[in-house]
Formats: structure tokens, C-alpha cells, sequence
């Protein structure tokens, strides 16, 4: 395969004020010291990234916001560019997560601008697809991930692939307590990285990272880590907690 890398990322979403964001980095920092096989990223809300920043820098563990704006500067109250985020060290930033495609009127046409906007500041795109609920009730999984992966990555070449992080989260299982099966997991994860192969090429398809998400907890980690197409978790509810998050990055209940 890709020797792909895994990856446990965290979703902090908006919790956590800058002091208790940068004593849950402190903690994480010296519970992962010895941790060497797998890539560990969170992403704090972007008050406490320039802080959390100061606190992970020297080490591993890597930063990422939860969005950007496409736009590079302008008036957009309320907004955050990709060099703002870039320079507060951020290296990754999540895109298209379904809580924004859900409550803040985010699009396919939107994720793809972002999508550019972040390669052109130098982050690495997590890009975050899947159904709702109805949409699998209705065996709409795989049209629905056909579109969003078309319209999304409309444009991107194959060697920005090359940054890119898919991460996989059923809308139904987040922040639900409801997991995908390993085996519902696994056929998605497949199917993406034959859109991958078809897209762009074999390489491609071989190298990108596709993370599952969707109320991974220390109990289900190492299942779906055992999977050949799973390459990792976006985790939100329990990345919260260091000693949690440990777990999962460990893969230990
Ligand atoms: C997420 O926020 O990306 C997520 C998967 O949340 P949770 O783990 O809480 O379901």
C-alpha cells in the first residue's frame, strides 16, 4: 500500500477557554512523549491556537483549525484567513465538517474554495464527508460521497492530493454514541479510495489518508484501526479529555 502514517486527530469544537485548552495541551504533550507511530493533531478553537501553539511546537503533535475562510483578507467580520491560521502553527485544517455543512450553511462549492484557499496558505485539508441519517436509510451512501468527493475536490490536482486528509464521518454517528460497524467503516473507506483511484490515479488513491469519525472511544479504536482502509480517526466528544484521548491515540481501552 501508501505506507500511510496514521493519524488520530482531535476535534476540540467549541469548548474550552485559552487556560483550559492550554492545560489539556500540557497534559497530552507529557502523556505522548514516547508516542512515535502515529501522527497526533488537534484542533483547538482559534482562540487558543497561537497559546496551544507555544505548547505543542517543540513536539509532535501537530495543530489544525476547524476552518478557514476562502477569501486571503478582506472585510469579513468574524472571519479567519488560511495565513492567519497558518501563522498562529496551524499545519492542518479541517474542512467541510458536517456540524458547519449542517448549521453554517457550508456546500460542496464552498468546501472546494476552502479547499484551494488552504493549499495556497500552505495548511493540509482534512476534508470531512459523509451522509446523514435518511440519506443511508434511503442506500443514498455512496451518491452522496460520489458528489460531495466531485464537487469538493473539483479542480485539485494530483500532487495537492498529496497534503490532503479525507476523513469519513457519518453525520448519524457524531456526537451520537452510535458508531459505524467496522464492516459499514470498511466498505465506505474502500469506496472513497476507489473514488480516490478514479479521480486521480492509483498513487493517489495508495497515499491519502482517509480518517473514520463518528464517536470513536478508547473501546472501539483498535477495530477499526485493524482495518486496512481505515488509516486513522477524527475524534470530537473524546479528544476533550487528554487521558481519553491518549487512549485512543495508544489504542488502549
Ligand atoms: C467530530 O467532531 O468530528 C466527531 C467525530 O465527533 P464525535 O467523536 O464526538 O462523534
Amino acid at each position: 500500500m501508501g505506507n500511510r502514517v496514521p493519524m488520530i486527530a482531535g476535534n476540540w469544537k467549541m469548548f474550552k477557554t485559552c487556560p483550559e485548552a492550554l492545560e489539556t495541551a500540557r497534559t497530552l504533550v507529557s502523556l505522548t512523549a514516547g508516542v512515535s507511530d502515529v501522527e497526533i493533531m488537534i484542533a483547538p478553537p482559534f482562540t487558543a491556537l497561537s497559546g496551544v501553539s507555544e505548547i505543542t511546537g517543540p513536539t509532535g503533535i501537530q495543530l489544525g483549525a476547524q476552518n478557514l475562510h476562502w477569501e486571503k483578507e478582506g472585510a469579513y467580520t468574524g472571519e479567519v484567513s488560511g495565513a492567519m491560521i497558518y501563522s498562529a502553527g496551524c499545519r492542518y485544517v479541517l474542512i467541510g465538517h458536517s456540524e458547519r455543512r449542517q448549521f453554517f450553511g457550508e456546500t460542496d462549492e464552498t468546501v472546494n474554495r476552502k479547499i484551494f484557499a488552504a493549499l495556497d496558505a500552505g495548511l493540509k485539508p482534512v476534508i470531512c464527508v459523509g451522509e446523514d441519517e435518511s440519506e443511508r436509510d434511503a442506500e443514498k451512501t455512496f451518491s452522496v460521497l460520489d458528489k460531495q468527493m466531485e464537487k469538493g475536490l473539483k479542480g485539485v490536482l494530483p500532487d495537492q492530493m498529496g497534503s490532503a486528509v479525507i476523513a469519513y464521518e457519518p453525520v448519524w454517528a457524531i456526537g451520537t454514541g452510535k458508531t459505524a460497524t467496522p464492516e459499514q467503516a470498511q466498505e465506505v473507506h474502500e469506496y472513497l479510495r476507489k473514488i480516490l483511484a478514479a479521480r486521480f490515479d492509483d498513487n493517489v488513491a495508495a497515499k491519502t489518508r482517509i480518517l473514520y469519525g463518528g464517536s470513536v472511544k478508547p473501546d472501539n479504536i483498535s477495530l477499526l484501526m485493524a482495518l486496512p482502509d481505515i488509516d486513522g480517526a477524527l475524534v470530537g466528544g473524546a479528544s476533550l479529555d487528554p487521558e481519553t484521548f491518549f487512549k485512543i491515540i495508544s489504542h488502549k481501552t
